[in-house]
């Protein structure tokens, strides 16, 4: 018998390709919809969130809750290291999702115009990891929700526009978005009180100027960011409720001193740093996101695109709880045998893999008739995924903490804490479920009432009446 080591090398030791191919992760139905090159990048996104993210997340969990690094996270040594590494995966370019094509990615080098079923894939695989999503500005979508309303909708000052894309692009600062405010229902943003009264330039439009008055509530970095995009009423006397407010674009430099007050408002640690903002005629130079009047229109739109991505790193997240679900299962006795052989854990380990397959579903449903009809057309599926898609992904966490034990309860030792607090929080975030149901509900009998008309005249016809 020949020694082991002499012995010829016929078998090859198979990657995490080969036993997990990425196809796993894509629905059947959605699959047609890629090409080889984007195969290629979804593997590369995979590799680099598998190998480098994951096992940095507790390490970066540790570091962004000390206080040098609290307010930015761009001076942890873990994002430092993988700023790096990015590049070398060739992956550090932004990737901005949107739908009908027609944009120039040659307008800025660092970023790739990618379509919405693309950026789907790669939200999900992105999703997984707590880093990941920081890294590929997945984490609270702020700044992909003002690039988007840039982009889509541009500004009075074209040479502003520009230059905020290309910080946001390039990550040089960071931006916020203004339209809570805590005297009113956040569910529904036509309830903005805060008033800008625009003042015409005398000689040219540049010398117009506008002046802010109100209170907004629970804004988002809104202390460190240099873009605010604010909600306020500009059309007082409108008899259209729709067309009353504007998304008004302030360059923070431009804010005259003791016009504005921020304070912190206290929150749990991880669901990030909020803001009480109040304005006191705040005079700054006038520029208007799109037209005046069309504010809640150009929200409802950033909206559904915040809505859809957030749901794909949710799902993503859900996926990763799966794994860690597993992973303790297989390792944890109790009562003498591995928690992994409980009926028990196999029930319910089938039942979350159900719905965070139901949920990706319903997201790349979304995705591609954004792709196809515009996101606008996709209003009603992105409600739906933003209905259900927290919720279910919250609970399974909830389901994975509960098997942890107490070690699922330390918020730097499992990612698991975090993902609670992230998709439980997003079930109030931009839009509460109850207010979506109760408008997709709204929707459903418009329909059936339009449907019902509809046939009741086509059968009178066909009856010869
Ligand atoms: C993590 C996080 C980040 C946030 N970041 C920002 C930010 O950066 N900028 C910003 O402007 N705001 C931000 N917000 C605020 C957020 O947009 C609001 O909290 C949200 O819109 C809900 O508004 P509200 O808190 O006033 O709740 P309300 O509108 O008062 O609703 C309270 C509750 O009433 C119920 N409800 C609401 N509508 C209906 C309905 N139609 N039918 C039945 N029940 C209903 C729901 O249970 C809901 O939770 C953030 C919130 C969170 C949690």
């Amino acid at each position: 018998m020949p020694n082991v080591s002499d012995r010829p090398k016929t078998y090859k030791k198979p990657a995490l390709e080969d036993v997990d191919p990425i196809t796993n992760y894509i629905p059947a139905s959605v699959l047609d919809k890629f090409d080889e090159r984007q195969l290629a990048r979804f593997k590369k996104v995979r590799k680099f969130v598998e190998f480098e993210c994951l096992p940095l997340d507790t390490i970066f969990l540790q570091e962004s809750i000390l206080f040098e690094y609290k307010n930015d996270w761009e001076t942890c040594p873990v994002i430092i290291t993988l700023r790096k590494k990015l590049e070398s995966y060739g992956l550090h370019k932004m990737f901005v999702p949107m739908d009908h094509g027609g944009y120039d990615n040659s307008l800025n080098e660092n970023w790739e115009i990618v379509n919405m079923v693309e950026f789907a894939m790669i939200a999900f695989l992105v999703g997984r990891s707590v880093i990941a999503s920081y890294l590929f500005h997945l984490d609270d979508l702020i700044n992909m929700g003002t690039i988007q309303v840039l982009l889509r909708h541009g500004c009075t000052n074209h040479e502003i526009w520009v230059r905020m894309i290309n910080d946001l692009v390039s990550n040089n600062i960071k931006s916020c978005l203004m339209v809570s405010e805590r005297d009113v229902a956040g569910s529904d943003a036509l309830n903005t009180q805060t008033k800008c009264r625009i003042i015409e330039g005398k000689e040219n439009e540049a010398d117009s100027m506008m002046v802010l008055n109100g209170e907004k509530w629970f804004i988002k970095d809104a202390h460190d960011s240099e873009v605010w995009l604010i909600l306020c009423v500009t059309e007082p006397e409108e008899g259209n409720i729709y067309r009353k407010h504007s998304l008004c674009l302030v360059n923070r430099n431009d804010v005259p001193p003791y016009t504005t007050k921020i304070e912190t408002i206290d929150t749990n640690e991880g669901i990030g740093n909020f803001y009480q903002v109040t304005f006191k005629d705040c005079k700054v130079p006038l520029n208007i996101v799109g037209e005046r009047g069309e504010g809640y229109q150009i929200l409802q739109t950033k909206s559904s695109i915040t809505r859809l991505f957030q749901c794909l790193k949710l799902c993503g997240m859900g996926q990763e709880s799966l794994r860690l679900s597993n992973k303790r299962a297989a390792e944890r006795k109790v009562f003498g045998s591995k928690l992994q052989k409980s009926e028990c854990f196999k029930f319910e380990l089938a039942h979350w893999r159900i719905k965070v397959e139901t949920c990706k579903l319903l997201c790349f449903n979304a995705a591609i008739k954004c792709d196809y009809e515009g996101v606008k057309a996709a209003r009603e599926e992105i409600g739906m995924v933003k209905a259900v898609t927290p919720k279910e992904i919250s609970s399974l966490v909830d389901w994975s903490i509960q098997l942890h034990g107490c070690y699922g309860l330390c918020p730097t030792r499992t990612p698991l804490s975090h993902m609670w607090q992230v998709s439980r929080s997003s079930r109030i975030n931009d839009a509460p479920d109850e207010s979506l149901i109760a408008q997709l509900g709204r929707l459903e009998i418009s329909n059936y009432n339009k449907f019902q008309k509809t046939y009741d005249q086509e059968l009178l016809a066909l009856a010869g009446k």
